[in-house]
C-alpha cells in the first residue's frame, strides 16, 4: 500500500498535482506523509466503479455481506499498533482513546454483521391475495427494503475511526447493500488510508466487487462537492459543522435529481438542573459535569454546552463547585490547529456578549493547540434575547444560565434550535411536578437523559443519535445503532409476482426464516 494515494476501488492512484500533509497538534508540526488529492477524473472513475459494483453488490445475500463486514473488523484489528500510532499522530488524542474508538468501530461493524446474519431488518411485509374480495379482488403485494445505490460518506474530524472511513455511516451503508465512496477527512488522511486498505482487503477476501468501496483524499471542499453533485450518487452521510452540512444539503437539493443528505451537525445539548436533586448531590453533579464538559477537549457532539437552572443559592453552590472542579482539569490538546483557532475565535465572540460573566478560562498548559475548559454565566433574560449565545462553541466550553422562573426556563428551551440530547437533573417527584419542562425538552431533542451526562453514546438498538434540525438534517433517523441502516434503503413493493421471481426475503416458504409480517 502507498499511503498518500487514493483508493479507487482496488487500485491506488495519485494522478493529481494538489498535495497536503496531516498535522501533529501535540508536537505542533506537520507529519511526514504527502497525500495527493483526488482529481476530477479519479472521482468519476470511483463513482463509475461504484455504480457497476452496485449491480452485483445489491444482489449479494445478507449472509455474504455479513462475512464482508466481519472481515473488515478483523482487518482493522490486524493493523494493530500501526493504526493506533497513526491515529495519535494525526489527532493529538491519547492511545487509550484510539484503542477505545477502535473497539467501538469493531463493535459497530459486528452489530451490523449480526443484523444481516439474522436478516429480518428488511421489514418483509406480505399482503396475501384475496381474489374473492368484493367489489374488487385484492392482489398479492409484498414489500421489503432495498438499497438506494452508491453512497458518499464524509469522515468526521472528531471521530477518525468510529465516524469516518469504516465508521457508522460506512458500516450501515455497506450493510444495506450500497457501495460507499468516502471523502476522507484531511485532518486524519493517514488513519483513513490504513482503514481503507483494511476494507479493500476484506472485500477481496470475501469476493466483493471492485468499486464496492473507494477512499478519496482531499484538502478542500471541491472533491466533496463534485461527489455530492454526481448524478450516479444516491445519498450522502456527513458529520461536522452546521455550515458544512447545510452547504451539502442545499447542493443535493439543487441537483436535477435531489438526493437525501443525512448530516449530523452542531448541538449544545441543554442540561436542566432542578434544585432538590442538585441540592442533595451538589458535589457529585459538579464532578460529573466537570468531567463531561472537558472530556476529549470538549470535542464531542454531545458535549454539554448549556446548563439551565433557577437562580438562587442551590445553583450558586453548584456553580462554585463546578468551577473549582474545572480548575483541577488540565488544558488539553485539540485535534488540529484549525479546530483550536475556531474554538478560540468562537469563544471570544461568545465571551464578549453583553452581560456574560467568565467564571473560569485559565490555561494550565502553555502549549500551542491546548485549550483550557471554560465556564461562563448569564441571566436567562439576556440569554433569551441573544441568538449568538445559542450557537455551539465546539470545544470545552459551557454556558450556565440563571433562570428567573420555570416559565422562563420553558420559554428558553422552546426557543432553542434542535439538539441531539438534553439532560434532566431532578428527583423523580420534582420531575413529575415539572412535566412541562420534560415536554418542552422532548420537542427539541432526539434523546433525553435523566440524572446523567449526555456524553457517552451507547451503540445499541434503542439509541437515537439525531434530532430536529440543525442537530441533524432528518430527525426521523439515527446515526448510531443498527436502525442507522434505514437511511440507505427505500421501500419496494412486488405486486402479483410469481414466487419463483421473488427475493428470498419475500418467498412464501420463508427460506431465510426471517420475520415476515403477514396481513
Ligand atoms: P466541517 O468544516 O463541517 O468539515 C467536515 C467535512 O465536510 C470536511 O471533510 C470538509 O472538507 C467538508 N466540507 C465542509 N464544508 C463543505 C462544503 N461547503 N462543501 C463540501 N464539503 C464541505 O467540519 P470539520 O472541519 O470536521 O470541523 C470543524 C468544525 O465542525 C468544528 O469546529 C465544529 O464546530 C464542527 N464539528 C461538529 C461536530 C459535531 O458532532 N457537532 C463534529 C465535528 C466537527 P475539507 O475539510 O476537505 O474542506
Amino acid at each position: 500500500m502507498e499511503l498518500g494515494k487514493n483508493h479507487i476501488g482496488f487500485t491506488y492512484t495519485a494522478t493529481g498535482g494538489k498535495t497536503f500533509t496531516t498535522f501533529n497538534p501535540k508536537l505542533n508540526q506537520a507529519n511526514d506523509i504527502t497525500f495527493t488529492e483526488a482529481t476530477s477524473e479519479e472521482i468519476d472513475t470511483a463513482v463509475a466503479l461504484a455504480t457497476e459494483a452496485f449491480n452485483l453488490y445489491k444482489n449479494t445475500s445478507c449472509k455474504e455481506r455479513a462475512l464482508f463486514i466481519n472481515a473488515i473488523a478483523d482487518e482493522i484489528l490486524a493493523l494493530d499498533d500501526t493504526l493506533v500510532q497513526m491515529y495519535c499522530q494525526e489527532t493529538g488524542l491519547p492511545e487509550g482513546r484510539a484503542k477505545g474508538e477502535r473497539g467501538r468501530t469493531i463493535f459497530q461493524l459486528q452489530s451490523f454483521a449480526n443484523l444481516l446474519s439474522e436478516g429480518s431488518w428488511v421489514d418483509a411485509t406480505i399482503d396475501v391475495a384475496n381474489l374473492d374480495r368484493t367489489p374488487f379482488p385484492k392482489l398479492d403485494l409484498r414489500r421489503m427494503d432495498i438499497p438506494l445505490g452508491p453512497v458518499v460518506v464524509f469522515g468526521a474530524s472528531n471521530f477518525p475511526l468510529a465516524y469516518s472511513t469504516a465508521g457508522g455511516d460506512t458500516a450501515s451503508a455497506l450493510a444495506a447493500g450500497c457501495p460507499v465512496i468516502v471523502k476522507s477527512h484531511p485532518m486524519h488522511a493517514g488513519t483513513g488510508t490504513l482503514v481503507a486498505e483494511a476494507i479493500c482487503k476484506a472485500a477481496k477476501k470475501t469476493g466483493m466487487p471492485d468499486g464496492v468501496f473507494s477512499n478519496l483524499n482531499s484538502s478542500g471542499i471541491e472533491v466533496g462537492q463534485q461527489l455530492v453533485s454526481h448524478p450516479k450518487v444516491k445519498a450522502v452521510g456527513f458529520t461536522g459543522s452546521i455550515r458544512g452540512g447545510r452547504a451539502l444539503l442545499d447542493l443535493a437539493a439543487k441537483r436535477p435529481e435531489p438526493i437525501p443528505v443525512f448530516a449530523e451537525m452542531g448541538s449544545i445539548n441543554p442540561v436542566v438542573m432542578l434544585h432538590k436533586e442538585l441540592e442533595k448531590n451538589t458535589s457529585y453533579w459538579a464532578e460529573a459535569y466537570a468531567q463531561s464538559i472537558s472530556l476529549g477537549a470538549g470535542q464531542f457532539c454531545t458535549q454539554p454546552g448549556l446548563i439551565l437552572s433557577l437562580k438562587g443559592e442551590v445553583f450558586t453552590n453548584f456553580t462554585n463547585l463546578l468551577v473549582s472542579e474545572i480548575k483541577k482539569i488540565d488544558s488539553s490538546c485539540m485535534l488540529h490547529p484549525a479546530i483550536f483557532e475556531e474554538f478560540q475565535s468562537n469563544k471570544k465572540i461568545s465571551q464578549s456578549q453583553s452581560g456574560l460573566e467568565v467564571l473560569t478560562d485559565e490555561n494550565s498548559v502553555e502549549s500551542p493547540n491546548f485549550a483550557p475548559p471554560s465556564i461562563v454565566r448569564i441571566d436567562g433574560d439576556l440569554f433569551l434575547k441573544n441568538p449568538i449565545l445559542h450557537q455551539e462553541v465546539f470545544g470545552p466550553y459551557t454556558l450556565l444560565v440563571e433562570c428567573e422562573s420555570l416559565a422562563q426556563m420553558r420559554t428558553i428551551i422552546t426557543n432553542l434550535d434542535g439538539q441531539l440530547t438534553a439532560s434532566l437533573i431532578a428527583t423523580e417527584d420534582e420531575a413529575k411536578a415539572s412535566f412541562e419542562i420534560i415536554e418542552a425538552l422532548q420537542n427539541r431533542v432526539g434523546r433525553l437523559v435523566f440524572n446523567g451526562v449526555p456524553t457517552g453514546v451507547e451503540v445499541c438498538n434503542s439509541m437515537v443519535h439525531g434530532g430536529p434540525y440543525p442537530a441533524s438534517t432528518d430527525s426521523r433517523f439515527s446515526a448510531v445503532g443498527v436502525h442507522a441502516i434505514k437511511r440507505w434503503v427505500r421501500p419496494f413493493s412486488f405486486q402479483n409476482f410469481p414466487d419463483s421471481l421473488l427475493p428470498e426475503a419475500l418467498k412464501e416458504q420463508n427460506p431465510l426464516d426471517i420475520k415476515q409480517t403477514r396481513i
